[in-house]
């Protein structure tokens, strides 16, 4: 009798643990696997990688991630054969409202990136002086633009308020050296002359220092390099404005070369280059470009 109770009493047993078995068919796991309960959230739509980077700290030190693993219980049934672990989702805090509300949001927010805009760098070399500058500056603030101005010494001595207006109206004021030699030809003493007049003629103008130089000609090597501490700037469009001094040549210029983050090279101490300036801007702005100092671009 004893007997017969002991054997009914395993046969239940071992019916019982058959049946868990049957009942956990989505467990291709082997004997290393591991369950590891917790309470999440999860956005079917956010898949995933959103749900491994809900998991505890905890957990994620628990698991090896590079192994695939499935969610059981209410979260994602995606049975990954050979997987060495799973996840039971012990409590879904899921709030349809809120997985809705993402939902919609979602959309809105991930164009974004992708119409982040394209900037572009106006610089206006060689100057100031008390005509074309004074037009280009004004044409900058009808369309609130900002530009960088690469200005000589020379000049800004003979104009600091111009100089100051620019930077008043939020240009950046950089500098071109003081009397536009060729760097590469000079002694490293006349280099820091040409450099620090320039530098000391801005601050007097602005009561702030460059915090970048444009080398004359786009002239410079190592020796200027090694000299000069301050950051140089060149250019990745030329609009040969100083050569051809016409207007449509330059907006023609920027249509075929201007791209994203191009700092285009004009001179604001030509006529042509003020008359130019309008057109060129409102085709940058019809393709979207966002205009950005110098600084601005290179932060
Ligand atoms: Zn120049």
């Amino acid at each position: 009798m004893r007997k017969k109770i002991i054997i009914i009493i395993i046969g239940i047993l071992v019916g019982l643990v058959s049946l868990l078995i049957i009942r956990w068919p989505a467990s291709p796991i082997g004997t290393n696997a591991e369950n590891i309960g917790m309470n999440a959230t999860y956005h079917e739509q956010q898949g995933y990688e959103q749900f491994v980077k809900q998991l505890p700290q905890q957990t994620w030190n628990k698991m090896d991630l590079s192994h695939p693993f499935y969610m059981d219980k209410g979260g994602l049934h995606r049975v990954i054969r050979d997987c060495e672990a799973y996840i039971t989702v012990s409590e879904l805090l899921v709030n349809t409202e809120e997985t809705e509300e993402e939902n919609q949001k979602e959309p809105i927010e991930e164009p974004q990136p992708q119409e982040q805009r394209k900037q572009i760098a106006l610089t206006f070399d060689d100057g100031p002086n008390d005509k074309s500058t004074v037009q280009i500056l004004n044409v900058l603030q009808k369309h609130d633009v900002k530009a960088t101005f690469f200005v000589l010494g020379i000049n800004v001595v003979k104009h600091p308020e111009i100089v100051k207006q620019a930077a008043q109206q939020g240009h950046e004021i950089a500098s071109h050296t003081w009397s536009h030699k060729n760097l590469t030809k000079l002694t490293p003493a006349q280099m820091h002359e040409e450099i620090d007049r320039a530098s000391n003629a801005i601050f007097e103008a602005i009561g702030q220092y460059p915090t970048a130089y444009r080398p004359p000609y786009g002239a410079i090597d190592e020796n200027v390099r090694n000299e000069i501490k301050v950051n140089s700037v060149l250019w990745n469009i030329d609009t040969m404005d100083w050569k051809h001094k016409t207007p449509a040549k330059t907006l023609e210029s920027v249509k075929l070369h201007a791209k994203d983050r191009s700092v285009i090279l004009m001179h604001d101490i030509h006529q042509e280059t003020a008359d130019a300036l309008d057109a060129v801007i409102q085709y940058l702005k019809q393709e979207n470009y966002e205009f950005v100092t110098i600084d601005e671009l290179y932060q």
